[in-house]
């Protein structure tokens, strides 16, 4: 095989890879990705163990082999089943590095990722005009990074995240910039580290630094960051029910994977859409921690589009069997995913700001 490589052990990940190449594949149904595409070589104990034999130079690598590194979404479910809670999503970012590192990689992440200045100036300038909202200030205590999914992508939401953290907190200044979280996902790990480092940068000094979408919380949760729910449920007096959207019917929280079993937050989301509907939110009969993946995480859409809209469709048949109604998510990744598949889902921001009063969309 001419292509074949020998990568370097990943770098501090012996253990987690041993750990599933000796475990007998006890999450194997817990994976959306091999549950849509039903291939071995998909469930996570599979993924680990090409990742194990390719470090251990008992496998030759390969584009087959690498691609395998790419199909997870980064949802954390084997790794909230696993009884070692192994890093599964996180070792494989590991194993996607080495594979790129050996020109492996999938041609869409790798064009996917010659992109990222591109994506970051369009977001930028989003985040000028946003800039311009009342309350908006450089000297301002708290920072707010809004997350450049949603401001490419959701832009009404990016200012809904905006306004809503500006009637909470006062005041706010807006970090530019990427938290690095694609060039994570697409296996550029001195990206990610210089990434991350301007945005640690930027909010020094900061009293509370908060992050609209949560896959961005995540990857900077060190720092620390805040995800937007928490700092919004933390200060949520002003909240009202907003009559048009509880009277509308069913109102359903899909829980993202980054903010749930990645930041085990589970409570703000629910507390909000609350005060908001002055009732509970209606659930997905899998929900919390054992919520299921949109499939929009990890890069899924770029090296696996297919197989990340399966996953997204099975999750609108769920709420479809639930009672149907109207979709909440709290992350970027998710509502466009939903989105793309046709259902009109609403982020959590924009009922947060029209439950503060800031818009009246529902009414
Ligand atoms: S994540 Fe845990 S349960 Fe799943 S294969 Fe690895 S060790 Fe086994
Ligand atoms: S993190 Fe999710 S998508 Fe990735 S291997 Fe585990 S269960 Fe599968």
């Amino acid at each position: 095989m001419s292509s074949a490589k020998h990568l370097p052990l990943l770098n501090g990940a012996s253990k987690a890879l041993e750990t599933c190449g000796y475990c007998p594949k006890l999450c194997r149904s817990t994976c959306p990705v091999s549950n849509v595409e039903a291939r071995e070589a998909l469930i996570p104990w599979a993924k680990m163990s090409a990742a194990w034999l390719v470090a251990r130079g008992n496998l030759p690598a390969d584009r087959e082999i690498a691609q395998t590194g790419w199909g997870c979404s980064g949802c954390h479910a084997c790794t909230s089943f696993c009884e070692h809670a192994n890093p599964v999503a996180e070792t494989l970012y590991g194993a996607r590095a080495e594979y790129r590192s050996a020109g492996l990689a999938p041609e869409a992440v790798t064009t996917s990722a010659r992109r990222q200045e591109a994506r970051v100036r369009e977001a930028d300038a989003v985040l000028a005009e946003l800039a311009r909202e009342p309350g908006v200030r450089p000297d301002a205590t708290a920072a707010l990074l809004v997350g450049c999914a949603y401001l490419r992508k959701a832009r009404p939401e990016a200012r809904a995240i905006v306004r809503s953290v500006i009637a909470v907190s006062g005041s706010v200044r807006l970090v530019s910039g990427c938290c690095g979280a694609p060039l994570l996902h697409a296996g550029d790990r001195a990206g990610f580290d210089a990434a991350r480092a301007r945005i640690a940068d930027a909010t020094r000094g900061a009293q509370c630094f908060v992050v609209g979408d949560p896959g961005c919380a995540l990857v900077l949760r060190d720092i620390p960051a805040e995800p937007f729910v928490s700092h919004v449920a933390a200060r949520a007096t002003r909240l009202q029910p907003l009559l048009g959207l509880s009277q509308s019917g069913p109102v359903r929280f899909h829980d993202p994977c980054a903010l749930g079993r990645g930041l085990s937050e589970y409570a703000a989301p629910r507390m909000l859409l609350s005060r908001a509907l002055g009732r509970s939110p209606d659930e997905f009969e899998a929900n919390r921690e054992s919520a299921a993946c949109s499939g929009g995480g990890a890069m899924l859409p770029i090296a696996m589009p297919q197989t990340s809209a399966r996953i997204a469709d099975e999750r609108l048949a769920a709420h479809a069997d639930a009672g149907g109604g109207t979709l909440v998510t709290a992350c970027a990744s998710s509502l466009r995913r939903f989105r793309a598949q046709g259902t009109p889902a609403m982020d959590i921001a924009s009922v947060v700001e029209q439950s503060l009063g800031l818009s009246h969309g529902l009414e």
